[in-house]
């Protein structure tokens, strides 16, 4: 008896290539009500899908990889993460077990192997995004300092409370300084029984809270989602201290420029904060460690880039990512009509013309993707963020002097 394989769990390469061939496509038009209303009862083919679906999800898309991407902490990705990414769908391994992982398990500690040293942590594991690591560390945090408080300072980031409400800890926020740094003197005297979580790289302004207040509380975690990769830069003092935090946070889908969701949670004491939060159950052969349940390989695609571009390309990317933040910066603090809010520190530039009525005007002729905004205070402030290290920073600069109009 012979048996008829599935064709469709097989490898296909043209099918594949036609894929490829489709992401090198401009698209000018999609049609999103082909999709229709219901479920299909009959489908229509794989190829047939990937033409159909190719102008919605590919030409409907948010360019990050354009020359005017700009404004988000969000990079485009560099393609030796689309291929491992491609290998880690075909083998959908699952990190829960050894036996449905063999080799990702060890590929994922290799990664921390890696990359924990920059931060002074002797370990930790992926989570798919730093607010994940951020409860994740926290969790650690209730279980090893017996803490019942996380404090941080009012620009801390939403996961941050949220954290402290899903562990059913009490949340203080601090405030923070006119550059968005939390205020030492309005901290609690009294922290032995708190979580103190300081922030690299705010997600409004990009402040950096000061790494000296690590150890004024039970336990110190640091934000550092967005600023953690300046540790492998030039830039590398910016984050001085950090060595001595309890954990770590870091977004590898923000600066280190991999596919969502990546990130990553460092410990110091890695082997103890692992411990509290790892769980033994009947069908697992070894201990579950953290939030997740079943997960993919997300340090396949990471370690692929890591070892593509080496520690010096990867801080040749983000250098220059700071020095085009920096250009802008200077562009707009050498212009009389625009404001600047603070020196950038850690790529983000945040910025106003002085006149009020420019403001929709520049949100709504400057290239979509180029600024986002945020409210400081009161005020309304426009914000780029220098995540895309093919973005054209004299085009924008050319774009935005066009719209004030030369003088
Ligand atoms: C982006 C960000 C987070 C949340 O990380 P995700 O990866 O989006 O879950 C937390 N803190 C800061 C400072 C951030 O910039």
């Amino acid at each position: 008896m012979s048996r008829e394989l599935d064709q469709e769990f097989m490898l296909d390469r043209e099918a594949l290539a036609h894929a490829v061939a489709l992401m090198g496509q401009t698209f000018t038009a999609s049609d999103f009500a082909k999709l229709g209303t219901t479920l299909p009862e009959s489908g229509i083919g794989s190829i047939e899908t990937l033409d159909q679906l190719a102008p919605i999800v590919l030409g409907r898309a948010a360019r990050l990889d354009a020359p005017t991407a700009f404004a988000h902490k969000d990079p485009p990705t560099p393609w030796v993460t689309w291929a491992t990414t491609l290998w880690n769908a075909s083998l959908n391994q699952n990190l829960l077990h050894p036996a449905t992982a063999p080799v990702a398990r060890e590929l994922e500690e290799k990664v921390i192997e890696w990359l924990a040293p920059y931060f002074g942590m002797s370990g930790g594991h992926m989570t798919p995004g730093s607010s994940a690591a951020n409860l994740t560390a926290l969790w650690a945090a209730r279980e090893c300092a017996d803490i019942s408080e996380v404090i941080a300072s009012e620009a801390a980031h939403l996961s941050i409370k949220k954290s402290a409400h899903i562990l059913g800890l009490r949340f203080t926020a601090v405030p923070v300084d006119d550059a968005g740094v939390i205020r030492e003197e309005a901290l609690p005297t009294d922290m032995h029984k708190a979580a103190l979580v300081l922030t690299s790289g705010s997600t409004s302004v990009g402040a950096l809270d000061p790494l000296t207040l690590i150890g004024r509380a039970a336990w110190t975690h640091v934000d550092a989602a967005w600023g953690g990769p300046l540790r492998l830069t030039r830039y590398a003092d910016r984050l001085a201290g950090i060595e001595h935090a309890d954990s770590v946070a870091v977004s590898s889908h923000k600066w280190l420029f991999q596919p969502k969701e990546s990130a990553l949670v460092f410990f110091r004491d890695s082997l103890k904060a692992t411990e509290a939060i790892s769980f033994g159950g009947a069908y697992l052969t070894e201990p579950n460690v953290g939030l997740l349940g079943s997960h993919g390989a997300t340090a396949v695609p990471l370690l692929a880039m890591l070892l593509s571009w080496g520690r010096a390309g990867v801080a040749q990317r983000i250098e220059h990512c700071m020095m085009m933040a920096q250009k802008l910066a200077d562009f707009i603090r050498g212009d009389d009509r625009l404001e600047l809010f603070a020196m950038p520190t850690t790529g983000l530039v945040v910025w106003r013309a002085r006149d009020p009525r420019m403001f929709e005007r520049l949100l709504s002729e400057l290239p979509i993707g180029m600024t986002s905004t945020v409210t400081i205070g009161q005020r309304k402030w426009l914000r780029n963020t220098a995540a895309n290290p093919n973005a054209d920073i004299e085009l924008m600069i050319h774009t935005i002097k066009k719209v004030l109009g030369e003088s």
